[in-house]
């Protein structure tokens, strides 16, 4: 018996996790929707999963980048960081573009009515703002409350300091010695966190599949066959951002890759981001599908990717374009080419603003449905089966956050394209 137990066991083990997940997430969807309501008792064994990752967010974060200022000099780190925000903002723009020619194409939202709600507006934050939260005040708070931008801020000065104050005293002395012992122990530090994210993902398994009981339990399928094509519309433009943008321009065509490597490498990632709905979340399996996987060096992905789940939201973007016209469809007014200018504009700065949280699009939504005089009370219609959607679009979120890492480390001599996923 015991034999028997402990075989099934390694049997069950031997299946990669990110298998184990997907049949979590589909046997989890299905329960969801036999039991209803009654599944979504199971929301906080998913809440635990998501706060696991949560947990390992701020450590991580912080020793790869001081690790990575180590390895970088402060004018490397500026080259690269300007490529990535670059091309972050490009395949953004792309991505807004494909979601409005998807949608004009599909009209989603024709002859449904309107359900009330009432939405409140929001504002967008002030560019400055913006700007000047880059810079946090106290370092500790920002760790404390999980403020990605700060923290990647204040670990980069922190280590580009070590890295000069090592180089000002002698080797032997005291100060010079203590730094590169930091050095090892926050070097030791990424490694544990990145053999806890494993430990985390075992439990995903379980995480995952009362995820999605709860939230079948909790919408059904009727709602879901309501806005049917919405739900088309997006998974059309996910779609063609994943498969021509990231996998054919991207990694094919400019990295000189496989995709189907490139997928090998990012499935853990991804399928945490459709399972969670959060890229800020799914950002310590970013970063180790990145390491370990695709095998960037920590110089690129250790900022890029903490940067790209708050800065880069393709999937989140592309949505807000796509909910500005089917609600446009569904009140019958027509949005002129220049209002469409002006919604990816405006879906561009709100995606950047954007916190990589779940169902964070709502809130973006009324900026720009304001910016174009959109009725709000369309939010409200939309909210119903946001949970779904949104796992479509943080799933391109983090997959456009893991192409674009990959392109400017082959920019920068900073990925071994002969191991990890690309050469099994
Ligand atoms: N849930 C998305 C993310 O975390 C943000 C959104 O579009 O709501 O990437």
């Amino acid at each position: 018996m015991a034999n028997t137990i402990s075989g099934l066991w390694r049997g069950y083990r031997s299946v990669p996790i990110v298998y184990r997940i997907a049949a979590a997430f589909v046997l989890g969807s299905i329960v969801g929707l036999i039991v209803g309501e009654p599944a979504t008792a199971l929301q906080p064994l998913g809440d635990l999963f998501v706060r696991l990752l949560k947990m390992i967010i701020v450590p991580i974060v912080v020793f790869t980048i001081i690790m990575a200022s180590r390895q970088l000099s402060p004018s490397n780190l500026g080259r690269i960081g300007g490529q990535v925000v670059v091309v972050y903002l490009l395949t953004t723009s792309i991505a807004i573009a494909v979601g409005l020619l998807v949608s004009n194409v599909i009209e989603p939202g024709v002859g449904l009515q309107l359900t009330e709600a009432s939405v409140s507006p929001e504002e967008a934050p002030p560019l400055t703002e913006v700007l000047l939260g880059v810079v946090p005040e106290n370092p500790v708070s920002a760790m404390a409350e999980g403020d990605i931008l700060g923290v990647i801020t204040f670990s980069l000065v922190f280590g580009i300091g070590m890295t000069a104050v090592r180089e000002e005293f002698e080797e032997g002395s005291a100060v010079h010695d203590g730094i590169q012992t930091l050095f090892d122990i926050i070097e030791a530090g990424a490694e544990v966190m990145f053999k806890v994210v494993w430990g985390v993902m075992e439990y995903g398994i379980v995480g995952v599949f009362a995820l999605m009981a709860s939230m079948f339990g909790q919408t059904g399928a009727g709602a879901i066959y309501e806005l049917l094509m919405l739900v088309l519309t997006l998974l059309t433009a996910v779609g063609i951002q994943i498969g021509v943008v990231y996998l054919l321009l991207i990694v094919a065509l400019l990295v000189g890759q496989s995709p189907v490597a490139f997928l090998r490498g990012s499935k853990d990632a991804m399928i945490t981001a459709l399972s969670i709905r959060s890229s800020t979340g799914t950002l310590p399996v970013t970063m180790s599908n990145a390491d370990e996987n695709l095998k960037i060096e920590e110089g690129v992905y250790s900022f890029s990717l903490p940067l790209g789940a708050t800065i880069n939201m393709d999937g989140t973007a592309m949505y807000l374009g796509i909910a500005a016209i089917f609600t446009a469809n569904v009140v019958g007014v027509h949005l002129t080419i220049a209002q469409q200018l002006s919604i990816l504009l405006t879906a561009l700065l709100a995606s950047v603003g954007t916190a990589g949280v779940p169902g964070a699009s709502l809130v973006m939504m009324s900026v720009v449905f304001s910016q174009v005089g959109l009725p709000l009370s369309a939010i409200g219609m939309i909210a119903g089966i946001d949970p779904l959607l949104d796992r479509l679009r943080t799933m391109n979120n983090i997959t456009g956050d893991l192409a674009v890492t990959a392109l400017v480390a082959k920019w920068n001599d900073s990925i071994d394209l002969s191991s990890g996923a690309w050469n099994s």
